[in-house]
């Protein structure tokens, strides 16, 4: 069977996860939904998705902008077997009458709350758990990133706690409304939401987070501590458990990678479509083990990270593939991501 999915909002995630989709074998891109004539409804054209406005007033901007319209997103639903919600943050609770009418399935993002579908979603962590089900929400990037070390942790060696602080990107690189640009702002409400968010996958998970946000737009960076359950001799055998995991990617100070920055140059490097990352870089050299307490720091490319994460979900949703490590090897093998590299 081929996946119908249709994505509305084609933004920064949205654009990322339409050329995800289109690279799956068992999925093909239904269409995507544009508001404005922007570049980004031009790239969709160029790509070849049928392009459908959000409403038939959007539909007749982008028309008389010159674009090909395929209609509106009624027309676009009834085309599609899987929606994913894409639109900007907290506006995917909004769409949930117009999808359960359409009778399609939904992935909502991070920017909606883990009731808004009541079943959170990390491939590695919980993929059975949406297998079948109607909707279901791709945690965040942070949440993501987080879940992809601290999964593995608890299977191997159980964890009584974590403490992470999240320094977070100001701005999207292409967004120029937000910041801050000259200053360091904390979240002053303590615990960040990032640690309850990470609690709707991992059940029971003791976590506490705080957060702040840097003038940067290249990634996020966490500084990890965790309290383990049953710790092992050494920190070798922690990154040997991570090395074993998918969406896990080392790097070291050792070899130049000493911030984020040329954690970005290495996705140029790699030759990743948009210079992505969609693996959690965790610095090799930077892991340290003190008795029970393990320390680690992790960047984050908060474009793209999600991205394989919709596509299993989107899987699971479907049934198509019952279980997660297939459908992690099927997307990490459609997206050219290696174990590890
Ligand atoms: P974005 O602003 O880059 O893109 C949103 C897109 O939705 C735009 O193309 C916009 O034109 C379109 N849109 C506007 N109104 C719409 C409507 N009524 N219906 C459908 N589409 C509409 O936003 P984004 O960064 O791609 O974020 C999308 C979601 O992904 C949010 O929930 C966000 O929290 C989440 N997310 C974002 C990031 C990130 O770093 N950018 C990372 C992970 C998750």
């Amino acid at each position: 069977m081929t996946i119908k999915v249709a994505i509305n909002g084609f933004g920064t995630i949205g654009k990322r996860v339409a050329d995800a989709v289109a690279a799956q074998p068992d999925m093909v891109v239904a269409g995507v939904t544009k508001t404005r004539p922007t570049s980004e409804a031009w790239l969709a054209a160029s790509r070849g998705y049928p392009l459908f406005g959000v409403s038939t007033d959007h539909a007749a901007a982008l028309s008389e902008a010159g674009l090909k319209v395929a209609g509106a997103l009624p027309q676009l639903l009834q085309g599609a077997d899987v929606v994913v919600d894409c639109s900007p943050g907290k506006m995917g609770v909004t769409n949930l009458p117009a999808y359960a009418a359409a009778g399609v399935k939904v992935v909502l993002q991070g920017g909606e709350k883990h009731q808004s579908a009541g079943l959170s979603f990390n491939a590695a962590a919980n993929y059975h758990k949406a297998v079948g089900a109607t909707k279901a929400r791709v945690v965040s990037c942070n949440t993501t990133g987080l879940i992809r070390t601290l999964h593995p942790l608890r299977e191997a060696f159980g964890i009584d706690h974590v403490h992470a602080v999240m320094v977070r990107r100001g701005a999207d690189p292409a967004d120029t409304d937000s910041g801050p640009i000259n200053a360091i702002e904390p979240v002053l409400r303590i615990p960040s939401h990032h640690g309850p968010d990470v609690a709707t996958v991992m059940e029971g998970l003791s976590i506490s987070t705080l957060a702040m946000a840097v003038p940067t737009t290249l990634m996020h960076l966490h500084a990890v501590a965790v309290q383990l359950t049953r710790p092992p001799t050494s920190a070798a055998e922690v990154l040997a458990q991570w090395g074993r995991q998918r969406r896990i990617l080392f790097v070291e100070g050792a070899k130049g990678v000493t911030s984020t920055a040329q954690v970005m140059e290495l996705a140029k490097d790699m030759g990743r479509p948009r210079s992505d990352l969609q693996q959690v870089a965790v610095w090799r050299d930077g892991v340290s083990l003190v008795g029970p307490s393990l320390y680690y720091y992790q960047a984050i490319h908060q474009e793209s990270d999600v991205v394989p994460e919709n596509v299993d979900c989107i899987r699971a949703l479907s049934g198509t593939v019952k279980d997660g490590p297939t459908s992690m090897a099927m997307t990490d093998t459609a997206l050219g991501l290696t174990n590890g590299a």
